[in-house]
C-alpha cells in the first residue's frame, strides 16, 4: 500500500532529503515528511474521516498537497484530485460526482479566488459550524479545510487540524489496508469531452510508480524537478510517488509552471531529472538566458502527456544535458504509464517512439473489427494488466465501454508497433481527419511542421467542409524573431508532403489553447477557426 511504502522509505532514509518547495521555502527530510504527514492524518481522523471516505484536494503545487496525498493514504481515505483551473460549476460537479465529505483547498491560485467561489456555492457556510456543513448544492461535503493563515466563516484551518491530539496508531491502521482498495480518484484531462473520474487502487499506482522510476534507473541520489501539476497522475504518481518509491528527492519550483523558475530550480538544487509535457520543454528551450542555467547535473527525465515531437526531443537531449531522457505514454485510466523508453534504448528509438511496453502489461493493436493487425500496421491501442483502473467512479456503463469483458482497456489512441516492440503513437481515433476519402493523421503533419526553422509549436486539426467533408487546418506559434508567413508554410508543405495533407488554412498564434495538463485542446481551435472563417 501507499502507506507501507511511505513508512518503509522514511525508516530506511530518515535523514535523507525528501522534498524541497522553493516558493514556500520548505525543506523536509524523509523523517520530517512522515511526521508532517502523520499529523495531518491524525487531524483528518479527528474530523471523522476514515477508510473509503473521499477527500478532495483543490490546490496548485504546494507542500500541503504532498501531505494530503500521503495522509489520506495513511488512513485509507480516497484522494480526489481536483483541477486547479476549475471554476465554481466544475468544482461542484467534481465534488458531487464522487461524494467528497471533505475538501482541502488553497485560498487562491492565479486569478481564481477559491474561498470566494466556495462561499458562493455554499452560502450556508456563513452560519455553519466548521466541520459540520450542510449545503444544498454540496450535500455530501462536511468539512472545508483551508491552507494558510486566516480563513472564511464555516471553514477550518489546515494548520489547526494538524495540531489535533493523536488518535490512532497509524502504522497499525496501515496494516489493515488492502492493496486492492481504491486510494485515488483521478480525473482525465477532458481533452475529448467531460473529464471522467478514474478509480485507482494502491496496487495500481504503487507498481506504476516503481516501473516508471526503474526505467529511468532512479536511486535515492536522484533529485527530480516537478513542474507538472500534482493534480494529474504525471505529477503525483510518476513524480511524487515515484520519488518516494526510490527515496529520491522531490523538487518543486513553484505553484504553477514557469520556465524560468523551473530551470532556476534545476540549477540551484542540482536536479538530476526533469519532467515535463512537450510545451514545457519548448518554453524552457526558448528562454532568452537559456545558456546561463547550470544543467550539468541533469541526466534523465520524462517527456509525456501529449505527442512529443522528434525535433524537441533531440534538442532536449542535446541542449539540456539529458542524455537519458525518456518518453512515456499513458493515460489516467492505466495508472498512468504503459509504454516508456528506457535509458539504454538507442537514441533513434528514444526520440521517435514511446518505447516498449512496461513490465506486467500486455498490448494489442486492433483494427475496426477488433482483430489484431500485423506488425507495422496502424490500429487502436489496447492495454491489459495490473495497471488498468477499477473503473470510472459511479459510471458502470462508461466503464464497460472502455474496458471490455476480458479486461482490455480501449485507449482511443492510434499506434503502430515495430518488430522490436517499439511503439509509435500516431494520433487519437477522434482526431483523425477525413478529407475527400483520405484518412489524414494530424500527428504526421505536425511532426513535419516542426522541422521548419520558424516553427516553435504546431497543431493540426480538421474543420467541416461542404465539398470535401473535412479540410486540414494548422495553428502555429512562431519561433522568437521568425517572420515566416502562411504562404511560406503552405509552400514548404507542398514541396514535401502529399497535396491532400497541405493545410488549407494556416493561422499564427501567440499561444495554443492547452489543458492544465499540457494537452492541446483541438476542439477549442476548431470552434475558434470556424468562427473566424465565418
Ligand atoms: P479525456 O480522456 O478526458 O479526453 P485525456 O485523454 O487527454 O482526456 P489523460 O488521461 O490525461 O486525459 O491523457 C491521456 C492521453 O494523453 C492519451 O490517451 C494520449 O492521447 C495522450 N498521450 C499521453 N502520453 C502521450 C505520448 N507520449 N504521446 C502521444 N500522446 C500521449
Ligand atoms: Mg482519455
Amino acid at each position: 500500500t501507499v502507506s507501507d511504502l511511505l513508512r518503509h522509505t522514511c525508516e530506511r532514509l530518515p535523514d535523507h532529503p525528501a522534498a524541497v518547495f522553493r516558493a514556500q521555502n520548505i525543506r523536509w527530510t524523509y523523517s520530517d515528511l512522515l511526521r508532517e504527514v502523520d499529523r495531518l492524518a491524525q487531524g483528518l481522523l479527528n474530523l471523522g474521516i476514515g477508510k473509503g471516505d473521499r477527500v478532495g484536494i483543490w490546490s496548485p503545487n504546494r507542500a500541503e498537497w504532498l501531505l494530503t496525498q500521503f495522509a489520506t493514504a495513511r488512513i485509507g481515505a480516497i484522494l480526489v484530485c481536483i483541477n486547479p483551473a476549475y471554476r465554481r460549476a466544475e468544482l461542484e460537479f467534481a465534488l458531487n460526482k464522487v461524494g467528497c465529505s471533505a475538501l482541502i483547498t488553497a485560498r487562491r491560485f492565479k486569478s481564481s479566488d477559491y474561498t470566494a467561489m466556495l462561499t458562493e456555492l455554499a452560502p450556508e457556510l456563513a452560519t455553519a459550524t466548521p466541520g459540520d456543513l450542510h449545503a444544498d448544492r454540496l450535500p455530501h461535503l462536511r468539512s472545508i479545510v483551508v491552507l494558510g493563515g486566516d480563513i472564511a466563516p464555516g471553514m477550518l484551518s489546515f494548520d489547526t487540524i494538524c495540531r489535533a491530539a493523536p488518535r490512532a496508531d497509524l502504522n497499525a491502521l496501515g496494516k489493515a489496508l488492502d492493496p486492492q482498495d481504491v486510494i485515488n480518484i483521478q480525473f482525465t484531462s477532458g481533452t475529448t469531452g467531460s473529464p471522467k473520474g478514474a478509480s485507482l487502487t494502491h496496487h495500481n499506482i504503487v507498481n506504476n510508480a516503481r516501473f516508471v522510476t526503474d526505467a529511468m534507473e532512479f536511486t535515492e541520489n536522484d533529485r527530480l524537478c516537478i513542474p507538472v501539476p500534482f493534480y494529474h497522475c504525471f505529477g503525483m504518481v510518476m513524480g511524487t510517488l515515484g520519488c518516494v518509491t526510490k527515496g529520491a528527492t522531490i523538487v518543486v519550483p513553484g505553484e504553477g509552471f514557469d520556465p524560468h523558475d523551473t530551470l532556476a530550480a534545476v540549477s540551484a538544487e542540482h536536479c538530476t531529472a526533469l519532467f515535463g509535457v512537450p510545451t514545457m520543454f519548448v518554453n524552457e528551450l526558448a528562454l532568452p538566458k537559456f545558456d546561463t542555467y547550470d544543467l550539468s547535473h541533469l541526466r534523465t527525465g520524462i517527456m509525456a502527456g501529449a505527442p512529443c515531437p522528434i525535433e524537441v526531443m533531440r534538442q532536449v537531449q542535446a541542449r539540456m544535458n539529458m542524455h537519458n531522457v525518456t518518453i512515456a505514454y499513458g493515460m489516467t485510466e492505466t495508472s498512468p504509464v504503459s509504454f516508456q523508453s528506457n535509458v539504454d534504448d538507442p537514441l533513434e528509438q528514444r526520440v521517435a517512439s514511446v518505447g516498449r511496453i512496461h513490465p506486467h502489461v500486455e498490448v494489442r493493436i486492433v483494427d475496426d473489427s477488433g482483430k489484431t493487425v500485423p506488425v507495422g500496421t496502424q490500429g487502436e491501442l489496447l492495454t491489459h494488466g495490473y495497471s488498468v483502473m477499477k473503473g470510472y467512479w459511479g459510471e458502470e456503463e462508461q466503464t464497460a465501454q472502455s474496458i471490455d469483458a476480458d479486461g482490455w482497456m480501449h485507449t482511443g489512441d492510434l499506434a503502430t508497433l515495430d518488430v522490436n516492440g517499439y511503439c509509435t503513437i500516431t494520433g487519437r481515433v477522434k482526431d483523425m481527419i477525413l478529407r475527400g476519402g483520405e484518412n489524414i493523421y494530424p500527428r504526421e503533419i505536425e511532426e513535419f511542421l516542426y522541422t521548419h526553422p520558424g516553427v516553435a509549436q504546431a497543431q493540426v486539426f480538421g474543420i467541416p467542409d461542404d465539398t470535401l467533408g473535412e479540410i486540414v487546418c494548422a495553428w502555429i506559434v512562431r519561433r522568437d524573431g521568425a517572420t515566416v508567413s502562411s504562404e511560406d508554410i503552405r509552400q514548404f508543405c507542398r514541396d514535401n508532403i502529399a497535396h491532400y495533407k497541405v493545410p488549407a488554412h494556416v493561422s499564427f498564434r501567440k499561444e495554443l489553447p492547452m489543458t492544465v495538463t499540457g494537452k492541446p485542446q483541438k476542439f477549442i481551435m476548431r470552434d475558434q477557426m470556424l468562427e473566424e472563417l465565418a
